[in-house]
Order: C-alpha cells, then sequence, then structure tokens
C-alpha cells in the first residue's frame, strides 16, 4: 500500500459499517518479491515473471542491504554451491531475522545433492527442496510458498482516540510491521476538534497513514466526552469484526487523560477476541505505565519523527519535538542494550500466539505416535523439520 490514499469515514453511527472493499484494500497482497542468492537466475526467473514476483539476485556478502532495498521478501532461494560455506548461512539468518514469515528454499535437484549439504539446509532451518529444472514442480511449490508466507503476515489495527495519538505511541512498531509485510490499519475515533481545526488534522491523519503505509479509518466521536460504554465498544467491534485484527495497538489505562482511559476500556472489551494486545504510551501516560515489551525501532526512528512532522497544526506542542521522540525511543532501548539504540515500550494486555505456534512445530512432534519414527525421504514437496514460522 503505498501513494496517496482517502480516509475511511466511519461517523458517529451507533451501527457502523465497515465496506468490504476497504477489507480488501488492506488485505491485498503486497508486491511478492523473491530474492535469488547465488547464479539462479536463468532457470528460476521465467517462473518468477509468470507468478508476478519482482525479484534480484544477490550474493551473500550483500545480501542484507539488498534485501533492505527490495522491502518486504516473501521468498529466499539459495543456490547449493554456495550452501557449505559459514558466510551463507550467516546471510540466510540475517535475512530470517528481517522477515520472520519469509520461506527459504534451496534450489537444487534432491537426488544430486551430498547429504552433507542436505544437512547443513536442514541446520541453517531452510524450509524446502525445490528443482529449478522441474518447471511444473517449481511454479507449484513458489505458489504454496507465497502463499503461506502472505498468510502469515500480521494484520495490524492501531487504535488512538485524536489524531496523532497511534502515530506518537506506535508509529516505529507500525512502520516496522510493514517492513515485514504486514498488513496496517489505523482507527482513529475522533477529529480532534478541541485540539485545532478538524478539517487540517484529518488532512494531517491522511498524511501520516500513508507515510507509515497503513489504512486509515475515522470515526467522530465528540473530542474530550468519549464514551467507554457500548456505542464506543460497538464501533471499536464493527471494526474489528471486518478486520480480524491478529495484533492491536491502544492507549494505557495508565493516563491522565480521559478519552484516552475510555479508548482503552471499550477497546478492551471490543478485542477480547484478539490474541495480541498492547498498550503504548501516550504523553499524558502516568508514572503507572509499566512497559514489558520493547520494539527496536532503529531502522525506521528517523520516518517516525518524519511521520510525526506531518501533524503541523499540533507543532506548538513540546510533546511532537523530534528531540523528545527520539530521546524518548532511546531511554526506553536500555532494556534492549546493546541490541537496539531506539525503541518504543509497550503494555503486554494479552500474547496468546497458537496459529504461529502450530506452524512452527516439526511436522513429526504433531503427528507422530509413540512408535519409532520412519526417516523421511526429502522431496520437493518436503518442508524440512525444524522451520519456524
Ligand atoms: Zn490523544
Amino acid at each position: 500500500m503505498s501513494g496517496e490514499q482517502q480516509a475511511v469515514w466511519l461517523g458517529d453511527e451507533r451501527d457502523v459499517r465497515v465496506d468490504e472493499s476497504v477489507v480488501q484494500q488492506l488485505l491485498d497482497p503486497p508486491r511478492r518479491r523473491v530474492l535469488l542468492l547465488g547464479d539462479l537466475t536463468s532457470d528460476i526467473a521465467p517462473v518468477l515473471e509468470d507468478l508476478g514476483c519482482d525479484h534480484v539476485q544477490t550474493a551473500p556478502e550483500t545480501v542484507v542491504e539488498t534485501a533492505l532495498a527490495m522491502g518486504a521478501i516473501n521468498a529466499a532461494l539459495v543456490d547449493p554451491a554456495l550452501l557449505a560455506t559459514d558466510r551463507t548461512m550467516h546471510a540466510v539468518a540475517d535475512l530470517r531475522a528481517l522477515y520472520p514469515q519469509m520461506r527459504v528454499l534451496l534450489a537444487g535437484a534432491p537426488h544430486e545433492l551430498p547429504a552433507e549439504l542436505l544437512v547443513q539446509a536442514i541446520r541453517g532451518g531452510l524450509h524446502d527442496i525445490i528443482d529449478p529444472t522441474d518447471r511444473e514442480g517449481l511454479r507449484g511449490a513458489l505458489q504454496t510458498c507465497l502463499l503461506r508466507s502472505e498468510q502469515e503476515a500480521e494484520r495490524v489495527l492501531a487504535i488512538g482516540a485524536h489524531p496523532d495519538d497511534v502515530e506518537i505511541g506506535s508509529a516505529g512498531a507500525l512502520l516496522e510491521h510493514r517492513r515485514r509485510g504486514d498488513h496496517v490499519a489505523v482507527l482513529t475515533l475522533s477529529r480532534g476538534d478541541v485540539g485545532g481545526d478538524r478539517n487540517a488534522r484529518v488532512g494531517e491523519s491522511v498524511t501520516a497513514a500513508t507515510q507509515i503505509g497503513a489504512r486509515l479509518l475515522l470515526a467522530d466521536l465528540p473530542d474530550t466526552q468519549i464514551d467507554q460504554g457500548i456505542d464506543t465498544i460497538r464501533l471499536i467491534e464493527a471494526v474489528v469484526g471486518a478486520l480480524k485484527p491478529t495484533v492491536v495497538y491502544v492507549h494505557s489505562r495508565h493516563d491522565n487523560h480521559q478519552d484516552h482511559r475510555a479508548v482503552n476500556t471499550a477497546t478492551m472489551s471490543a478485542t477480547r477476541s484478539v490474541a495480541q494486545v498492547f498498550a503504548y504510551q501516550s504523553p499524558s501516560a502516568t508514572n503507572e505505565f509499566s512497559p514489558t515489551r520493547f520494539v527496536p525501532i532503529d531502522a525506521v526512528v528517523t520516518r517516525k519523527v518524519d511521520v510525526l512532522s506531518s501533524f503541523a497544526s499540533q507543532s506548538e506542542r513540546t510533546y511532537l519535538e523530534p528531540e523528545l521522540i527520539v530521546a524518548g525511543a532511546r531511554y526506553w532501548a536500555r532494556h534492549l542494550a546493546p541490541l537496539a539504540r531506539y525503541a518504543e515500550p509497550f503494555e503486554v494486555i494479552r500474547s496468546f500466539i497458537p496459529r504461529r505456534a502450530a506452524l512452527s512445530a516439526p511436522a513429526q512432534t504433531v503427528l507422530s505416535s509413540p512408535g519409532p519414527v520412519a526417516p523421511m525421504a526429502l522431496s520437493a514437496s518436503h518442508a524440512f523439520a525444524g522451520e519456524s514460522a
């Protein structure tokens, strides 16, 4: 999702409906991207082009910078000739850290690959083997792995009371979600009339959402008088029911602003079926705000500052000063030192991940009976045991 977009207007009706086209726009799969590690282009490029995939060939030495330039990658195909070196295995590990839902495939005819190489592939966490000379098998395996990678993308919904709340608290995490290929929607419940001109604030919200790559849904509840009761719950429930988020970000209940607390309370009811719910920090958060989850935002902290600069009508607010935004992120990264220099803090309200846990379990563990397990023949259609989602 990129370029200019319009907000989706939810208004202040009691019975909010989220149009199916909005859901489709949110869930439209991003461009499919495949990274080729080694000299694989001649056999594989025609199939990738047929499947509508962008693809770039690279070497282990340049894999991270190439991957970052490409954006969210669905799959990486590895030339067996490179597999024996530690550098390649480190490159694969770096790639999987960058893009957790990416599938990594070994491109070689299984019957021609030495056993040591296959062991190396298993140890390196590669997901499957595909034979580049088997055009139909290659096409089927790639389609399956692209689909699986897309299914594993999170659907993220970030909820805030006023324009700029979501962005101050979680723009870094949302940018990270987008970088990994997740779908992101922002639900802002009021137009912020008390804090400035509503039309200006709406325009700023649209700009900020575009910069994040998020779909924006704008309701029109009364600024400073947002109720925590059934109408607000139903509004949020309608959005949750339509978008079916797997991750929700919302205000903390530890906050001095009555609207923020009301949105937190209503969201607790409306998102009771969502597996992962986290509370972000607002400038009005109290000292009781007690985060235990810290998201590294080193790669996007500058972009977060840019996103917040969209809210020009609020530029007099000291909490939007770039120095404070960066200093706050630097402070919270103390919990991650020395692994990160900038982080966003979140309270964990719920964190339950059944789908990913099921996917990451080795097949034998899920299916085996108490007896000995027969060796599994490796073929183009077998995923490696030990794969992780
Ligand atoms: Zn607010």
